[in-house]
């Protein structure tokens, strides 16, 4: 089942579409998405209808009839296998979890979804020997699951077809799991490890564009082999391949411009301000006037109390132009923070996961320095792209300018 860690960059933590476990392991809270509530009972009709071509393709030789006519009845034979299996793909993002936290990345959630699972984490491993153990502990885990299913198998030769057809059913697609994820193309974990291999010789940026090649070659490959056969799923494969490989370049050709670009190379730091007590008319005016619809609102004392933006006011009905800007302004408790000497790969990420249009940046003793919006990121972003492949026309390499 392919995983895309990758996404947990881009996506916000906003509670999916699916159901919180109760619980959390590790501290990390789990959720089942809709497509996989509704995917359970489809994947244990499928199961229970060709219960003989799965004891065929994992060489069980099972009394076959006895599966079809006995107790549990095929359909709940196939639901304790859909649902093993997908305890087998928690296991395998738990692997990659458990790692990525020994390294101190935290794991927002596991999403068990329709074509397997997903460990949203904080950030990826940027260095090249933890981004390979993240990404191998997971078909590390899948392979363990899969020998104690094929030893159980194995050790129970008298047990039912049923207890026979589970454990093996498990033990074999474990294997398969564990396999399949060692596919060397980004994003699944063997393309990670590929990535992770290049760039023990070379830079990151370098790295990432060999695995992305090989992962587009690969996909192609595939995507031609599924199509003479008809194989729906091995085309879904290499598609998917190809356009979250194109993904993982995109991410790394923005590291590579923003690699050395600080938070305060960016930020603007004459900030105005709009005072708490404010009425909301007013600040409508000021922002026609400026144009500007971000402003952060300070107290007599010019001590930063909250943030007002645009979208804070959409939610001010007609009576509402006669509050203060206080009261409806996003508390200084709730604003998200950059300090001004991080990289501002870092505030791209925080932007982006928050959906946020700017950022307050502070220094470090917490005072507010300035503001970087996303608007100047971007463009920021636009000069650079264009400079850089200037210069590579006339074969300089450009330095970012800062001190
Ligand atoms: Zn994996």
């Amino acid at each position: 089942m392919a995983e895309t860690e990758t996404r947990a960059r881009t996506q916000r933590d906003g509670r999916g579409l699916g159901i919180r476990l109760p619980f959390r392991i590790f501290g990390i809270p789990i959720e089942l998405h809709f497509t996989f509530l509704i995917f359970i009972p489809v994947l244990a009709w499928i199961i229970s209808r060709q219960l003989d071509f799965y004891a065929s393709l994992f060489i069980l030789d099972l009394d076959i009839n006895a599966l079809e006519t006995g107790v549990p009845s095929p359909f709940v034979l196939g639901l304790i296998a859909a649902i093993g299996l997908f305890v087998g793909v928690f296991l395998h993002e738990l692997g990659h979890s458990w790692v990525a936290i020994r390294y101190g990345i935290q794991i927002r959630k596991i999403t068990l979804m329709i074509l397997g699972g997903l460990a949203y984490m904080e950030r990826m491993p940027r260095e090249p020997r933890q981004e390979a153990w993240v990404a191998i502990a997971g078909p590390i885990v899948s392979f363990a699951l899969g020998g104690i299913g094929i030893a159980v198998l194995l050790a129970i030769p008298d047990a039912s077809p049923q207890a026979q057809f589970i454990v093996g059913y498990l033990g074999y697609t474990n294997l398969f799991l564990g396999l399949f994820n060692l596919i060397p193309a980004i994003p699944m974990d063997g393309g990670r490890v590929l990535r992770a291999f290049l760039a023990r010789s070379r830079p990151y940026a370098d790295a990432t564009r060999t695995a992305v090649a090989v992962s587009r070659s690969l996909a192609i490959l595939m995507g031609l082999f599924g199509l003479l056969q008809f194989n729906l799923f091995l085309m879904f494969i290499a598609f998917f391949i190809y356009a979250a490989s194109g993904q993982e370049m995109q991410q790394s050709e923005l590291s590579q411009l923003l690699k050395d670009v600080r938070v305060k190379d960016l930020m603007v730091r004459q900030v105005d301000t709009v005072p708490s007590d404010m009425p909301v008319s007013e600040l409508f005016q000021l922002m026609l006037e400026k144009r500007h619809i971000g402003y952060p609102v300070v107290d007599r004392e010019d001590r930063l109390v909250g943030i007002i933006t645009l979208r804070d006011l959409q939610q001010v009905d007609g009576a509402g132009t006669n509050r203060l800007v206080e009261e409806i302004m996003t508390p200084a408790s709730e604003i998200v923070t950059i300090g001004e000497e991080e990289c501002t790969i870092d505030a791209l990420e925080k932007l982006t996961r928050n959906n946020l249009g700017r950022l307050v940046v502070i220094n470090s003793i917490d005072e507010m320095v300035g503001i970087l919006s996303r608007t100047d990121l971007v463009r920021a972003l636009q000069i650079l792209r264009l400079r850089g492949t200037l210069f590579q026309a006339l074969g300089e390499k450009p330095g970012y300018g800062s001190g």
